[in-house]
C-alpha cells in the first residue's frame, strides 16, 4: 500500500475555507508508517483527454492550474501503481469529481479520477469507479456518460437531482457490495469523499465504518487479481485524518 502526495498540496489556494491545507496535511501526518510517492503534475495530454482546451484556459485564468493538475497527476500514478498490484491512496487535493468536460463546480476543476482512468484505458479496458463521497459525482458521470466499459456507482445516491436515499450505515454498505454485482472489471478506483462520516453534512457513517467499505471493496477487488486505487475526493471535519486511516485499514 503506497501514500501519493506532495507538500505542494499544503499550499492555501483558498478555493473556499472549507477545502484548506489541513485536510491532506494532517492525514499525511497520521499516515506517517506508509511508504509515500511524490505526486507529479499530469501532462497538458492527460488532461485534454478529458477537458476542452477552453475549460483547460479558465482554469489557467483563476490561477488554479498548477494545483489542479497536481492532484490529476496525484491520480494518475496511483491508478498506474494499481495496475502494476500496488494498492494506493492518493492523498490529493482540489477534488474532482464536479468536474465534467467543459465546467467545474463545487469546489473541483479537473476531474482527476476521470483523468487516471483514461490513461490507462489501454492496459484496463474495464473499469469499475465507486464513488464514496456524499455527493453525487456528477462530473464522473456526465465524462462517461454512454461508455458501457466503465461503470459508476454512486452508494447512497438515489440520482443526479442531489436525492440520497435515508440510509442507515448498514444500508449504504450494502449499496457499496451492490457496486460489484453484474460487471466485469479490470480494475476498481474509489473516489474516497468522507463527508458522509457522521459529524459532517451527511450525518451517516461511523470512522469504523470506512474500515468495513475498505474491506467490501479490498475483498471484491480480488475479482480483478486486487488492482485497486482510492483518491481523495471530499471530507470537511477535522476527524478526516481518522477516517482516511480507517478506510485505509481495511482498504490495504
Ligand atoms: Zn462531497
Amino acid at each position: 500500500m503506497k501514500i501519493i502526495y506532495s507538500k505542494k498540496f499544503e499550499q492555501n489556494y483558498c478555493t473556499n475555507p472549507v477545502e484548506n491545507p489541513d485536510r491532506v496535511k494532517l492525514p499525511a501526518q497520521e499516515l506517517q508508517a506508509f511508504e509515500f510517492l511524490e505526486s507529479e503534475p499530469a501532462s497538458l495530454e492527460d488532461i485534454w483527454r478529458v477537458h476542452g482546451k477552453e475549460h483547460v484556459e479558465n482554469v489557467k485564468y483563476q490561477g488554479l492550474f498548477e494545483a489542479a493538475s497536481l492532484a490529476a497527476g496525484g491520480a494518475i500514478l496511483a491508478a498506474e501503481k494499481a495496475l502494476e498490484d500496488e494498492p494506493t491512496f492518493a492523498l490529493i487535493r482540489p477534488p474532482g469529481h464536479h468536474a465534467s468536460a467543459n465546467r467545474s463546480w463545487g469546489l473541483c476543476f479537473f476531474n482527476n479520477m476521470a483523468i487516471a482512468v483514461q490513461r490507462i484505458r489501454p492496459k484496463a479496458k474495464r473499469v469499475l469507479i465507486v464513488d464514496i463521497d456524499l455527493h453525487f459525482g456528477d462530473g464522473t458521470v456526465s465524462i462517461f456518460r454512454g461508455d458501457s466499459e466503465v461503470k459508476i456507482i454512486n452508494p447512497g445516491c438515489i440520482d443526479a437531482d442531489f436525492e440520497y436515499l435515508n440510509l442507515n450505515a448498514n444500508g449504504y454498505m450494502k449499496q457499496v457490495e451492490n457496486a460489484f454485482k453484474g460487471f466485469d472489471f479490470d480494475i476498481v478506483g474509489v473516489s474516497a469523499g468522507f463527508d458522509t462520516y457522521i459529524e459532517d453534512w451527511g450525518k451517516v457513517l461511523k470512522t469504523e465504518d470506512y474500515r468495513k467499505i475498505g474491506r467490501i471493496i479490498h475483498d471484491f477487488s480480488q475479482r480483478c487479481g486486487g488492482k485497486r486505487f482510492a483518491i481523495l475526493e471530499g471530507g470537511y471535519n477535522q476527524d478526516l485524518r481518522y477516517n482516511i486511516e480507517s478506510f485505509i485499514e481495511g482498504f490495504e
